[in-house]
């Protein structure tokens, strides 16, 4: 889970069309929410992930589902807040059900900063920081293994693989071995695509980022590309917006 920023409302959803939509959910329990312009702001916000467990949606059986944070059975005058509407995978919407989130509050994305309720251990699971944190990974299932925990044991088992060849290949810079442009070129791409994968616009970006920022893999193979001059400003740049995601 990482930090959402949520933009303005959709243009199409004046405050009349919300009082119009809401009332209409109110006489007859229609899907008021689910709006091509609603789902189409939602998942810009998002980059397309799910807000709790940043899965890619569009896929099958992961389908965008409008969350609402708030109940809409409950908190009916919410129905099409856009404040209250969050961007969610079939998984995560199902487990939320219909917990009522002003009573024991979990995780907003959107207002919180996740990285003060939530830290990934090294063994791919979540650990709370608090109280709602605690009752964010429950609700949700966040520690669930065979949806969650092995995609992120995946990821950064990849990512290791991956920047235990760059350090072999920057060794040989190291030591003059090989020298040439060519292979300082390869480095310097492949730690920005290293870098770049971890943004918050790709998918799991939370795990990712931890995994890769607090790796001695990674903090080895920086020293090493500083050492040979490798190490750009492209670099920095890119790893303090990972620094950012992190959940540590
Ligand atoms: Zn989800």
């Amino acid at each position: 889970m990482i930090k959402l920023d949520r933009p303005q409302k959709p243009i199409e959803l004046t405050h009349e069309v919300q009082v119009s939509l809401t009332n209409k959910f109110k006489e007859d329990g229609n899907s008021v929410w689910s709006k091509e312009y609603i789902k189409k702001s939602l998942i810009e916000m998002s980059s397309n992930k799910c807000a709790f467990c940043e899965t890619l949606l569009g896929e099958e059986s992961k389908y965008l589902e409008v969350e609402h944070f708030h109940h809409k059975d409950k908190y009916k005058d919410e129905v099409v807040d856009w404040d209250n509407l969050l961007p969610s995978c079939r998984r995560c919407n199902g487990k939320k059900g219909t917990h009522d989130t002003k009573l024991e509050p979990i995780i907003n994305p959107c207002t919180s900063e996740p990285k003060n309720h939530l830290k990934l251990l090294m063994n791919y699971r979540f650990k709370h920081k608090d109280d709602i944190g605690n009752l964010s990974i429950i609700l949700l299932n966040l520690n669930d293994q065979d949806r969650l925990v092995k995609k992120r044991f995946e990821i950064g088992n990849a990512l290791l693989d991956k920047l235990l060849e760059y350090i072999e290949l920057t060794d040989d810079v190291v030591s003059g071995v090989q020298t040439s442009t060519k292979r300082k070129s390869k480095i310097k791409n492949g730690m920005e695509a290293i870098l770049r994968n971890g943004l918050k616009d790709k998918e799991y970006s939370a795990t990712y980022s931890t995994v890769l920022i607090q790796s001695e893999e990674f903090n080895e193979l920086k020293k090493k590309m500083i050492l040979t001059d490798l190490w750009t400003l492209e670099h920095t740049d890119l790893e303090s917006q990972i620094k950012n995601l992190t959940l540590c």
